[in-house]
């Protein structure tokens, strides 16, 4: 099918109305679904389903640690300078890879890898190679695989860069969140401008194929203005993509926001004009909405797969391999196979515990029945494509036979009516397109098929803008 080629409208009226907590959508159902009462054997009979299908593998390593708490950070971290932590911890990772390593056929490929945290670079580069090397050992890599590593750019040089490059990382990505040096005061995260320059320009010396930026609107001190001089800035170094993601100040769950002077963010009407100001001057210097939070060059994978109607998404945001089956290391860590979702232990010494028992260090997990499954694919069709053929989810799911879509999702159809009516979306005999303006929205008209958000009374999510 033929994408639609992605354009963005900005509304603030709408963007006002629809703005409520809504999930991200990097897997349906969310990560809020996961349930302790899941059985580590029902992982095990995932794998050997996954085995069978020989769906192609994506890893996921999680390093936990921190220098210091960046006061926005919304990830689970843990906090110390005390390095020796790393020591144990790679130890416990290289035996969880082990041990999981053990249940997967060798003969699947790896299409993706990627390490996250925390901060990887906590690690040194003696670190990085034996965590390498172990991954090597067990599994099998595409030739062409993308393999992406986040940093931080406080702590890297030259020299640890290119060593990433030589080792087989492709792709890096870096926080920027703001050039001004009282925003980066305010939330703990000081970047001189000549430190993130020079991390660009090592990037590209190294060669890598693909460096990626993240900034985020919202935090203390922000003004329309300097984030104005914060995109100039980013422009001038020519990531290949930008994620610009909206500050959640949520203290009730992330305490270490508390320390956010709360007086000091900006107010709802000017958030909504730097987000505003930030789409058209990123659009207008040629970088293509990929969707959510995210601008990639035109000729960046991540833009060609969306207008050849091949983006994916999975619990590491949009991808452009499909059906992989992602299996996380590390604590934290979440792994997805076909049906079924696992989030491996949140805290050190449960996941060290479980490693010490033998045991798959699963903290919760969650199967699929076949509605969500089902819904799970219009969810990600939306978000991906911006467009929907129900025909296409007919076909797929044998709907059919005895249902058609229109009857399968009945219920959903009143809410569809009113996104219609407010022009988040056209609605054709057969055909569903989310409009220019609903793109920014596309997480609330995503939400019209998940059943799980009605239920859920909690604060979980960030709000939509
Ligand atoms: S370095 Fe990254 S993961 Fe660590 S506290 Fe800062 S934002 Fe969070």
């Amino acid at each position: 099918m033929q994408s639609l080629l992605p354009t963005v409208q900005f509304d603030s009226q709408l963007l006002q109305k629809y703005d409520q907590p809504v999930p991200r959508y990097t897997s349906y159902p969310p990560a809020t679904e996961l349930r302790a009462e899941f059985e580590a054997v029902d992982f095990r009979a995932a794998i050997a389903v996954s085995n069978y299908k020989k769906t192609p593998l994506s890893l996921y390593c999680h390093i936990p640690f921190c220098d210091s708490p960046c006061y926005f950070c919304g990830c689970n971290t843990v906090i110390t300078q005390r390095k020796e932590v790393a020591e144990p911890y790679l130890d416990y990772l290289i035996r969880h890879i082990q041990q999981t390593a053990q249940f997967i056929d060798r003969q699947r490929l790896v299409h993706q890898m990627h390490w996250g945290g925390g901060t990887p670079n906590y690690l040194s580069l003696s670190q990085i190679e034996t965590l390498w090397t172990a991954i090597h050992q067990h599994f099998q890599f595409d030739d062409k695989a993308e393999i992406s590593i986040e940093v931080n750019p406080k702590s890297l040089d030259q020299n640890y860069l290119s060593s990433l490059k030589n080792l087989g990382f492709n792709r890096i990505s870096f926080g920027i969140q703001d050039f001004n040096l009282k925003v980066q005061e305010a939330v703990n995260r000081v970047q001189p401008e000549s430190m993130l320059f020079d991390v660009m320009q090592w990037s590209r010396d190294a060669g890598f194929e693909s460096v990626n930026v993240d900034l985020i609107y919202g935090l203390p001190f922000q003004t329309l203005e300097t984030f104005r001089n914060t995109i100039h800035k980013t422009l001038q170094l020519n990531p290949d993509r930008i994620a610009m993601f909206n500050f959640a100040y949520v203290p009730w769950l992330k305490p270490v926001q508390r320390r956010i002077p709360q007086d000091a963010l900006p107010a709802a009407a000017e958030k909504l004009s730097i987000l505003q100001m930030a789409i058209e001057v990123l659009t207008q210097n040629g970088y293509q909405y990929i969707g959510m939070d995210h601008f990639a060059k035109p000729n960046d994978e991540l833009s060609i797969a969306q207008r050849e109607g091949q983006l994916h998404r999975n619990f590491q945001g949009y991808t452009t391999k499909p059906e992989s089956d992602l299996i996380g290391f590390g604590v934290t860590s979440i792994s997805m196979l076909n049906d079924v979702y696992v989030q491996n232990h949140k805290r050190l010494k449960d996941f060290y515990r479980s490693i010490d028992a033998n045991e798959l260090p699963i903290e919760k997990g969650v199967t699929l029945d076949r509605d969500d499954v089902i819904r799970r694919t219009v969810i990600m069709e939306l978000m991906c494509q911006f467009q929907l053929t129900p025909e296409d989810i007919e076909e797929k799911y044998h709907l059919g036979f005895d249902l058609d879509f229109e009857t399968y999702f009945a219920q959903e159809k009143f809410q569809l009516r009113r996104l219609e009516a407010d022009g988040l979306i056209r609605l054709f005999p057969n055909h569903i397109e989310v409009t220019p303006a609903g793109r920014l929205l596309i997480r609330n008209i995503a939400s019209t098929f998940d059943t799980y958000l009605k239920q859920n009374t909690t604060q979980s999510f960030s709000r939509a803008v």
